[in-house]
């Protein structure tokens, strides 16, 4: 991802804070616009409808008028590509944005360029018989280090060409995307990076994934993804703290909950950094990553029951599905299968823990304490997280027998099977419990 810090001047902040508040704004006019509809009603209007009414807008009200028509049309289309990819994105139906938690626009590059076909020969418009003319964002280097870009109404803002290698060019899109963050301004590039080349082996990594160690890879090492040091805790604990005694509404208090959250960002961009860097040397060194199917949503879903029926160890649970977040799991996987695309795969976890990856046996015996696995067939001995690495790389996990009976004078328990049965996964020659 092509993605800078931006350090516009105070004013151009100023302008740019103005341009978050119109897309915002008109993002949330569409979003309710949406919620509106329901079966019976007539349909919500679409982009071409929507861009017609903000012209509308635009004239009778002088606030939004006073703003940048593009940055305002480029929030509707926002939002119309966010609807209609609502099922495929993975962030469902768009949701209201709110200040100073989403602040950002988007700008359209105002340069014209005319566009090639992947073969390298001009696209031309039926139509009119001329070669199509794209749009291009203004881009201008100043040294090695900084670049400048143009942004309506705020004329020339430079942002730091930051990243080695790849970021040492300037990048070539057609749009870009302005964000501010925990007091940060960054500039994104539309550009879909190429995927990392493949080393050109068939070698094959299972990655499994846990809290204790964030990634054990099946070659025995074991990687973990930076979180914030104690100090750094200790930290936050303090500005949370002076923040809850401070008068309510007092800049005081402002500025210690700002300071959190500075913390907090800079947890966030440790993480990020790893997993970037974590996925682009799986999809450079192996030829096929495996990592077992994890659903995180459901694993991170709140011990806190209803009112009726509170859950127990709720604390526990939260604390929990704070550390699994803070592994970044799901970034992880995300960031390899855009890196290695066709050569990432997700392996069923159920017993990857459990099985012995020398002789296939699966046992709950066989792992006594959280690191250690001992197998109690053949005795293999191996770091638990390596052990169920290897399972993942392997591609298989194992399919649990429950035992007929349950000891003397037991009683069989139900399994809620019917005896009608779908076909069921291939029995791969893993000893029966
Ligand atoms: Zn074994």
């Amino acid at each position: 991802m092509s993605r800078f810090r931006m350090y516009p001047s105070l004013a151009q902040a100023e302008r740019m804070l103005t341009h978050c508040a119109h897309a915002r704004y008109v993002w949330n006019l569409a979003v309710e616009q949406h919620a509106y509809w329901m079966p019976g009603r007539r349909s919500a209007p679409g982009f071409a409808e929507q861009c017609r009414q903000l012209t509308e807008v635009r004239r009778e009200n002088e606030w939004l008028g006073s703003g940048n028509a593009d940055v305002q049309q480029q929030a509707l289309k926002d939002f119309a590509r966010a609807k209609s990819s609502r099922f495929t994105s993975g962030f469902g139906e768009p949701t209201w944005r709110r200040k100073h938690v989403h602040e950002g626009f988007r700008v359209i590059g105002t340069d014209r360029v005319p566009e090639y076909h992947v073969d390298g020969s001009p696209k031309v418009n039926a139509k009119t018989g001329r070669q199509v003319m794209g749009r291009s964002v203004v881009v201008q280097r100043l040294n090695r280090r900084w670049a400048q870009v143009k942004v309506p109404g705020c004329g020339w803002v430079r942002f730091r060409l930051s990243a080695k290698g790849n970021g040492a060019q300037l990048p070539e899109a057609k749009t870009f995307r302005v964000t501010f963050r925990n007091g940060q301004w960054h500039i994104a590039f539309a550009v879909i990076p190429d995927p990392v080349p493949a080393p050109g082996t068939d070698t094959v990594i299972g990655v499994d994934r846990g809290v204790t160690i964030t990634a054990a890879l099946s070659d025995g090492r074991r990687l973990n993804c930076p979180q914030l040091t104690v100090k750094e805790r200790a930290r936050i604990r303090k500005h949370q703290r002076r923040a809850a005694r401070a008068p309510k509404g007092s800049p005081a208090k402002a500025a210690e909950r700002a300071k959190v959250a500075g913390l907090r960002a800079r947890e966030a961009n440790r993480r990020k950094d790893w997993c970037e860097k974590t996925s682009t040397m799986l999809a450079r060194s192996y030829g096929l990553i495996r990592f077992e199917k994890l659903n995180i949503k459901t694993m991170t879903r709140s011990a806190k029951g209803t009112v009726e029926q509170p859950g127990s160890g709720v604390a526990q649970k939260s604390g929990l599905n704070r550390a699994i977040l803070a592994q970044g799991w799901g970034l992880l996987r995300q960031r390899t299968g855009h890196k290695a695309p066709g050569r990432v795969e997700d392996v069923p976890a159920p017993y990857t823990s459990l099985r012995c990856s020398a002789c296939g046996w699966i046992d709950k015996n066989s792992r006594k304490s959280q690191a250690g696995f001992v197998c109690s067939s053949c005795g293999f001995t191996c770091n638990a997280d390596t052990n169920a690495s290897i399972n993942v790389a392997a591609g298989q996990g194992g399919i649990f027998r429950p035992r007929r009976t349950a000891g003397a004078g037991g009683t069989t328990p139900p399994n809620h099977r019917s005896s009608v049965r779908e076909p069921q996964p291939i029995w791969v020659g893993i000893p029966l419990f």
